[in-house]
């Protein structure tokens, strides 16, 4: 399809609209379609697979089965829910976007794309998601799978991962929407991504447009869509203590915004050049809390991605020796039993290796 053809689109709606309303997949949210879980769902869907999100989604409407309960919330209870979900930010500005609507909007999730445009968090995609699919508003979604049906079904040779060219996706996305039902089409155009045009071999034979479709027609479906050469993520050696105070352990919690924000996790930091493991957990540890500690046993070494770097960390048990904590970078500290460890919120790297912490 180019855009020349636009007599095409009516009859490439229909095909799209007929295969999702016989193949789409049940999921939790799409039987209610309330505004509150469309959006949950959404904001968890951002960067997460859907089999990933389906208990998260189920655990966190139990405890906030509203804006109002998720507004209330103690922020650790939050990022307790998500934890293991990544990309924590998405649940600190969800809970703010909740607050605003319970002060500003008296408690109902604003119908209109540009309210709901102005709450934290909410970025074009999720505002088009979720006005399309909760309110029927005529706004085209533009994700990853959907770039990439684009990209193939228009020959579109713009770099999907450079976000110089998202408006460009738009464009087009917004030219092809369903304009009389926006939700089911937007939802239709991500399903089939995920089902049917796969990264890699999509199901051509399958696929409801194929007769639409450029890349088939052509044989380019292994060429698109383009993607924009990645910088060589940098790595990092770090060491992470669990350091024993009598029958306690030392937790710090990380600031509100960056990576990871307001996560407790073990004391840690990287490990400098020809400096011992050792040397390395003391270092840190007085830096960042001014206790002075002596490792005392190695535990295990856990490897981490994040989006722009990657982590090698080896955990060491660690003996208080001396000093009063006093914090230089994170935010709160506790002293806590490994019994109390599951009340706390901790990134995936340290939920790697809590299960190895001895009991005594
Ligand atoms: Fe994707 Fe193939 Fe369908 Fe084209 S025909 S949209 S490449 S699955």
């Amino acid at each position: 399809m180019n855009n020349e053809r636009q007599r095409e689109y009516p009859a490439f709606r229909l095909s799209l609209l007929k295969w999702y309303a016989e193949n789409q997949r049940t999921l939790p949210w799409r039987s209610s379609g309330k505004p509150y879980h469309v959006w949950v769902s959404e904001v968890m869907l951002q960067q997460t697979q859907v089999a990933t999100v389906i208990p998260y989604y189920e655990r966190f409407l139990k405890h906030f089965p509203d804006v109002k309960a998720l507004a209330d919330a103690e922020q650790q209870l939050v990022l307790k829910l998500w934890e293991g979900l990544g990309y924590y930010a998405r649940a600190r500005n969800f809970q703010k976007a909740a607050q605003t609507i319970v002060r500003e909007f008296n408690g109902e999730i604003p119908g209109n794309y540009d309210d709901f445009l102005s709450l934290s968090g909410v970025g074009g995609y999720i505002a088009a998601a979720v006005q399309s699919i909760a309110f029927g508003h005529p706004y085209a979604v533009v994700d990853g799978n959907v770039k990439r049906v684009l990209a193939r079904l228009f020959g579109i040779e713009a770099p999907v991962n450079d976000s110089k060219f998202l408006k460009e996706y738009q464009a087009v996305a917004d030219a092809l929407l369903d304009s009389e039902s926006p939700g089911d089409y937007n939802q239709a155009m991500m399903e089939l991504g995920a089902l049917v045009c796969r990264p890699q071999n999509p199901l051509c034979e399958d696929c409801p447009v194929r007769k639409h479709c450029h890349a088939f027609e052509n044989q380019l479906q292994k060429d698109l869509p383009k993607r924009k050469a990645r910088k060589k993520t940098p790595h990092y050696d770090m060491v992470s203590c669990v350091i024993r105070h009598g029958d306690k352990l030392l937790i710090t919690r990380r600031p509100q915004d960056g990576l990871l924000g307001g996560l407790w996790e073990f004391p840690n930091g990287k490990i400098a050049d020809g400096e011992t493991d050792e040397a390395a957990c003391q270092r840190n540890i007085f830096e960042k809390t001014s206790l002075q500690v002596k490792p005392a046993a190695y535990l295990t070494t856990v490897k981490h991605a994040f989006t722009h770097f990657r982590i090698t960390v080896k955990v060491y048990l660690c003996d208080y020796r001396d000093g009063e904590v006093e914090l230089n970078g994170s935010t709160d500290f506790r002293w806590i039993p490994l019994t109390e460890i599951g009340d706390f919120p901790f990134p995936k790297v340290d939920n790697k290796f809590i299960p190895l912490i001895p009991k005594e």
